[in-house]
């Protein structure tokens, strides 16, 4: 393919040399022979016309001897380069520059005619068969008294015109070779501009097809090769980075999976083997069903986060009472609540506050945020979820005063199975998916999420969402 391209560009080169040179040959010498017969047509009937009023006409009026004449047309005659003659209307040649006048020897020419010329001012032939080759001949008349007293007669052979047509042409083939060279350019241009560049791109695509994603790919040029260089190697780095995300995340899921199995198997063969004895057996049950409810959490989480990544996540978005939902969200903590002393703080804006969302998911996420408040919140603690209005947008807000979130790792607890070493030993259930499934969803929604912490304070989650219309009707109601 690569070769082909380059080739099919000289081809086209070699094409276009050829035919300009075709073309010259062909319709540009017809035209400059034409040209070049009318040019010397006109200069030479104009001649014609100035020598019938001068010489010729003295000739007529006895002004000048023959001899004199002959002698004057003579001269003009080299400098023509052409035969000049003077003949009367019968076809009698009076003067005829070409041989010396001899009064004894009358030259006539046969069937003499002066409308041969026709339309045009020239006539091209052999002159009624007085010569051998083709001449261009032009005539003028002699007038006096409203009378042709005779013509002035100018042959010009066509074969020094010929020669004239070409030294043009010669002159054309010189233009176009040189522009043909210097159209060699624009085949410089096309190498280095296009060719060079797709053969890096073209090599590069190979690597990557191969799987060498880290292969680089510099077209340092800010045009379309540029611009397509640039999308290729973005692309590969793309494709390279979600290939160890995938990697990171089956080496996540499996570690995680592998930990409550081991623990499970564990358990289960002391209690077979005896090394647990019968009586403290119940105890480790209770520990084997805890690590199965993690086990089930987890292939929730990934299964909720496996649907939202689906592109085009489907929404069912309907307006709804945000305030309501947080009630129910919170009222769903209470047992685990009571038991770590840990009281809500409820602050809304008005009773009523209708957003516009997909209920079920934001539900989702007020559960992840306020599971994740209590989990690192100190005993008999307060978390404070709050609601404002500002613009066209709710902001929620979910606060606790609790371990906080390490400056280094605010970036980070967004990632899927992440979990910070604070929380490692408060939380051996979790999960690591709860807070990335909360910014897909919240993404999805076209929103934001926020976090503000302080190690050892606690942490704030504030997103936002649409604020209803129905809102309005409300308050004109
Ligand atoms: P998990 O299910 O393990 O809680 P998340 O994705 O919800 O996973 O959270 C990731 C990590 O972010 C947690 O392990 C914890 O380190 C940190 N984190 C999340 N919420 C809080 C919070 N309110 N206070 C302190 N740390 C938090």
């Amino acid at each position: 393919m690569r070769k082909t391209v380059y080739l099919k560009f000289i081809l086209a080169y070699v094409i276009f040399g050829i035919l300009s040179f075709v073309m010259i040959s062909s319709y540009g010498s017809s035209l400059m022979t034409e040209t070049a017969r009318h040019r010397t047509a006109r200069k030479t009937y104009s001649e014609a016309v100035k020598i019938a009023q001068t010489y010729a006409s003295d000739l007529y009026n006895t002004d000048i001897s023959l001899e004199s004449a002959q002698r004057q047309l003579e001269a003009i005659s080299v400098y023509l380069q052409s035969e000049i003659w003077i003949m009367n209307p019968s076809g009698r040649i009076v003067i005829n520059t070409a041989n010396e006048p001899d009064p004894e020897e009358e030259v006539v020419v046969e069937g003499f005619d002066p409308t041969v010329t026709g339309g045009s001012y020239y006539t091209v032939g052999k002159f009624f068969s007085h010569f051998e080759e083709d001449h261009l001949s032009v005539l003028a008349p002699i007038t006096r008294g409203y009378k042709t007293r005779g013509y002035v007669v100018i042959h010009c052979p066509l074969s020094m015109i010929s020669e004239e047509a070409d030294s043009y042409l010669n002159v054309s083939y010189i233009i176009l070779l040189i522009l043909f060279l210097l159209s060699l350019i624009i085949l410089i241009f096309f190498t280095e501009i296009i060719y060079r560049p797709l053969r890096k791109i073209i090599r590069a695509t190979e690597e990557y097809a191969a799987g060498n994603m880290h292969y680089p790919l510099n077209v340092e040029s800010d045009d379309e090769m540029g611009y397509l260089s640039a999308s290729l190697s973005y692309m590969a780095s793309e494709i390279a980075r979600s290939e160890d995300d995938q990697k990171k995340f089956i080496a996540n899921v499996s570690h995680d999976f592998r930990s409550p199995l081991t623990s499970i198997r564990g358990f289960l063969e002391a209690m077979l083997d005896g090394t647990i004895p019968p009586e403290r057996s119940s105890h480790y049950l209770q520990v084997v069903l805890n690590e199965t409810d993690r086990l089930t959490k987890l292939t929730n989480g990934l299964l909720t986060l496996n649907n939202l990544n689906t592109r085009g996540m489907l929404l069912r978005r309907t307006d709804f009472d945000i305030n309501q939902t947080i009630r129910r969200v919170a009222a769903s903590f209470e047992q685990t609540c009571r038991s770590k002393g840990i009281s809500f703080q409820l602050v809304f804006s008005g009773e009523i506050l209708y957003v516009n969302a997909d209920e079920e998911k934001i539900q989702q996420v007020l559960y992840n945020l306020t599971d994740n408040a209590i989990k690192f919140s100190r005993n008999d603690s307060v978390i404070t979820i709050e609601t404002s209005e500002k613009g066209s947008k709710v902001y929620v807000s979910v606060k606790d005063k609790g371990i906080g979130i390490p400056k280094d790792d605010q970036k980070m607890i967004w990632e899927r199975f992440y979990k910070s070493d604070l929380s490692r030993g408060k939380d051996k259930k979790g999960t690591g998916l709860g807070l990335s499934i909360v910014r897909e969803i919240i993404r999805a929604h076209n929103e934001n999420i926020n976090l503000i912490s302080t190690e050892g304070v606690g942490s704030e989650f504030i997103f936002s969402l649409r604020l209803s219309e129905k809102n309005n009707e409300l308050e004109e109601e």
